[in-house]
């Protein structure tokens, strides 16, 4: 069973807090050091392995048409960026409603206008055959300016609007994993998911949800959008786990390029996830002279990572990056037949990922099941760490506990 790979976004609010900010732009557009706030969501989105993103515009939909181009250009190249704009102001039910023809059976929902840094394929894991929705939640101190929710168990048993009391309690993180099903939940004409749809589903025991201590921040007020300047930023600025591949995620079986070559290491895929679960930005550096050699092409290592994000997905676990030299100077394919700076123990592949991505180098750290890994990993100047076998839950659980 593969897992949706697709994230729809609500842009279609009014943003009507802000005041003059949002008169002329819709909020999710809005810059947030230096670029649009929604670029973070789709960019967070992409490496989660989100590539169909469907976005529900309504209001200004016409400065999306401008922008969505830029989106477009700043995002993967492997993501597909559509717009949908409603004819007239929906609600966000109705909006979702309106996309429905377009909604796979199941699919991550994001609310534009906040960004909660959790694995979103967490979510993906556990909504169970009588949900229809399985939110993330927020333990909040103060609950005042936000409707609350109670839990028991896995279960959503209120969602209330907004009250006047205050105190501790749990709130609506804005990021949703849903079946299509809950169209069958939404009337017609103008409907609120946060005030028609949730707290009915909830009174049905068909709303599950799970609590995350991960940073939130919305930017729907003039002093969270202008905390957002410097924290949105800071947050995207991860430490990295590289992982070679061969020996450390799947049995070193020699030049593996077929999936029914791969058997996991123990602990693999739970390891990647606990990564992805605690921040990290997960990368694949693998050397790969098997296409240099013959044995195999470019297209079947491509094809390969793409079946193992998928069996990744199933265990809410996703490598960000999967990067490979397919050089070797003694190769027999021509054009592959030469140096590379990226294969290992060069550093090549490790710079080339630290360049691209945003990433704090104190607190990162590379795993390999060989010498050339670790030099490769001192090259770059990062620690490097042997996994000699065993459980790799184990030995990236021990690694983390010894963070200074
Ligand atoms: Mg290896």
């Amino acid at each position: 069973m593969s897992v949706s790979r697709q994230c729809v976004i609500l842009v279609g609010g009014k943003g009507s807090r802000l005041g003059a900010l949002t008169r002329e732009r819709p909020k999710p557009l809005l810059a947030v050091g230096g670029r649009p706030f929604l670029s973070y969501l789709v960019q967070e989105a992409a490496r989660h392995g989100f590539t169909r993103i469907l976005l529900l515009a309504g209001f200004k939909a016409e400065v999306f048409a401008d922008e969505v181009a830029a989106l477009r250009a700043a995002a993967p190249a492997t993501v597909d960026l559509k717009v949908i704009v409603e004819p007239e102001p929906m609600g966000t039910g109705g909006a979702l409603k309106f996309a429905g023809p377009h909604l796979d059976e199941t699919f991550l929902l994001l609310n534009g206008d906040s960004l909660f840094d959790i694995n979103l394929l967490d979510l993906s894991i556990a909504l169970p055959d009588a949900g229809v929705a399985r939110l993330a939640l927020k333990a909040q101190p103060d609950v005042s300016r936000y409707g609350t929710v109670e839990l028991a168990a896995d279960r959503v048993r209120r969602f209330a609007e907004k009250s006047a009391a205050g105190g501790p309690g749990l709130i609506n993180g804005g990021v949703y994993w849903m079946r299509r099903a809950i169209l069958d939940h939404i009337g017609p004409g103008a409907v609120s998911l946060e005030t028609d749809v949730l707290p009915t589903l909830a009174a049905s025991s068909r709303l599950f949800g799970k609590v995350y201590d991960r940073f939130m921040l919305d930017i729907g007020l003039p002093d969270t959008l202008e905390q957002a300047q410097s924290s949105i930023p800071a947050q995207m600025r991860r430490p990295a786990v590289f992982l070679d591949r061969d020996g450390v995620i799947n049995r070193d079986v020699g030049y593996a390029h077929r999936s029914d070559q791969i058997v996991w290491v123990e602990g693999a895929l739970a390891a990647i996830k606990s990564l992805n679960d605690a921040g990290y930005y997960v990368f694949v550096v693998s050397n790969q002279a098997g296409v240099a050699r013959g044995n195999y092409t470019e297209t079947d290592v491509k094809a390969l990572h793409a079946w193992m994000a998928e069996r990744m997905a199933e265990q809410g676990a996703h490598v960000d990056a999967f990067s490979y030299c397919p050089y070797h100077p003694e190769g027999i394919v021509a054009e592959y037949a030469k140096a590379s700076p990226r294969r290992k123990p060069a550093p090549g592949m490790i710079l080339d990922l630290l360049q691209a991505w945003p990433v704090q180098k104190a607190d990162s750290f590379l795993i390999g099941d060989k010498a050339i890994d670790v030099e490769a990993a001192a090259a770059a100047g990062l620690p490097g760490y042997l996994f000699e076998g065993g459980d790799l839950r184990v030995f990236v659980a021990d690694r983390l506990a010894r963070r200074p």
